[in-house]
């Protein structure tokens, strides 16, 4: 009998679901399998559910190009199984089991990668983690149940080979490990302490290229700038024609849009604030440090392909969120959390990506030009 591995999770992660329904709405609301949709129609839950009475589940084209089931959606985007209290119908009425397997995933994800257990990570964009990354309940009590999940979609693999460290530099899957064991502890945050994002992306650039031997550049605060602003700037160019046409009628485009405008009003009101340090409290200190070593287990730096785009995509992001919050002393988790979690749907949206991805230089400058002053 074979047991089944205890998937690896970053220490100390904790979660609990804050009922903000921004998984319901800005998500694409599939695949489903052909067993789900036909165990809700077992189910009846047309009776039961009067939105669905026309139905629940469409047809349309899945990521792989195939056709695929995708949940419906109301007239204002979100899944049409949403409740007024911001509940699931589905798992009010049939549990948890009868609903789709990325409903019951979210907000982990599943990475498997050869020679080492699967991991399990939170998702930074869960709009309500930083409620509960400090009181909610560990996440490795929740981990071993997905091993097992049905999906409809494929589990991430860390596919990325070789894996680009630095320009022009790259390493092969077999000295990852050394090189993880290396960056993640630059990521943490002693508790009770702050430190900017500049700083940790400037350490783990310092780091990396002591490891491969070769000089760091010296941080140059002008470049820096010139990125963090050519990058809001492309963004809000990009965003702001999309936003402007009226969505129609299809509530699938309905809710793409709605989750643009919430990102473009994001980015506007960062920025004439953008240029200026706000320092973050120990609170969202934490959370930024727990948020970036999920995304290191769960090599959520693939599709920015490769260390310094992430790592610089992690700074405009902390940047761009700190701008965008009230007040002028430091930021705690909860008002960073939510501004931080669009950042990251942003970044990790089909459309959006390649947008992420034109900006590759200036994400490298931002990596290679973080000044470890807070001051500079
Ligand atoms: S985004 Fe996160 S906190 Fe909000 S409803 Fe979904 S899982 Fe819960």
């Amino acid at each position: 009998m074979t047991s089944t591995p205890t998937p690896r999770t970053v220490a100390d992660t904790r979660w609990d679901c804050g009922g903000c329904t921004k998984c319901c709405r800005h998500f694409a609301l599939g695949p489903v399998s052909d067993e789900i949709v036909q165990g809700l129609h077992a189910l009846q839950i047309q009776r039961d559910w009067a939105p669905a009475a026309e139905g629940f589940a469409v047809q349309r084209e899945g990521p792989q190009g195939t056709t695929a089931w995708f949940l419906r959606r109301r007239d204002d985007g979100a899944c049409i199984f949403l409740r007024e209290d911001g509940l699931c119908a589905v798992h009010a009425l049939h549990g948890a089991q009868a609903k789709p397997s990325f409903c019951r995933e979210y907000p982990f994800m599943l990475i498997e990668e050869p020679d080492l257990p699967p991991a399990v990570v939170v998702r930074g964009d869960c709009g309500g983690w930083a409620e509960s990354f400090q009181e909610g309940a560990p996440i490795v009590d929740a981990t071993t149940p997905l091993l097992s999940l049905k999906r409809a979609h494929p589990a991430g693999r860390f596919h990325l080979d070789p894996i680009p460290l630095l320009r022009g530099v790259g390493i092969g899957q077999g000295q990852w490990a050394a090189v993880e064991d290396r960056l993640e502890p630059l990521l943490r945050q002693p508790a009770g302490q702050d430190s900017t994002i500049e700083q940790i992306v400037s350490r783990s650039c310092q780091a990396l290229h002591q490891l491969v031997g070769r000089p760091a550049p010296d941080p140059d605060p002008e470049r820096y700038q010139g990125a963090l602003g050519a990058c809001s700037l492309h963004l809000r160019r990009v965003l702001r024609p999309a936003v402007e046409q009226p969505p129609g009628d299809d509530p699938e485009i309905r809710g793409m849009h709605a989750f643009l405008r919430e990102s473009l009003e994001l980015l506007d009101a960062a920025a004439s604030e953008l240029h200026h340090l706000r320092r973050l409290d120990p609170s969202a200190s934490q959370y930024l440090s727990l948020v970036l070593r999920n995304e290191l287990l769960g090599r959520l730096f693939q599709p920015l392909g490769g260390l310094p785009p992430w790592l610089g995509s992690a700074a405009l992001g902390v940047r761009i969120a700190s701008a965008a919050c009230p007040g002028q002393g430091p930021i705690p988790a909860r008002e960073l959390g939510p501004r931080l979690a669009t950042w990251i749907r942003l970044t990790r949206h089909a459309t959006t990506q390649r947008f992420l991805i034109q900006m590759r230089p200036a994400l490298i400058d931002l990596f290679e030009h973080a000044s470890p002053d807070p001051g500079a």
